[in-house]
């Protein structure tokens, strides 16, 4: 499934809800889901821990959705061509640097 595939997806089964939500609510449901995220990777199976990778990038798709971002274009534009900080792939960034 590519990017435009899962948000048109997340589009036709929750549109309607999400769009009454609202990105505050929304976004609350996202990081309640992130949560859960890290406890799955700290003391989950491998079928929780990809559970829950799904539902933080469910909410993530919604959040893209309903706040007018095509996330396919977002992560071209941002690292399509390497690393934005140093402009490589790999990253030769400092250890210390966000990157
Ligand atoms: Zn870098």
């Amino acid at each position: 499934m590519t990017l435009p595939e899962l948000q048109a997806l997340i589009r036709e089964t929750y549109g309607a809800k999400d769009a009454s939500r609202g990105v505050e609510g929304t976004f609350m449901w996202f990081m309640q889901e992130v949560g859960e995220l890290a406890t799955a990777l700290r003391n989950g199976s491998a079928r929780e821990k990809t559970l829950e990778f799904a539902d933080v990038l469910a909410w993530l798709a919604t959040l893209a959705n309903i706040s007018g971002v095509d996330l396919d274009q977002a992560i071209a534009a941002k690292y399509g061509a390497g690393c934005p900080g140093c402009g490589k792939s790999p990253c030769a960034c400092a250890r210390a640097e966000k990157p």
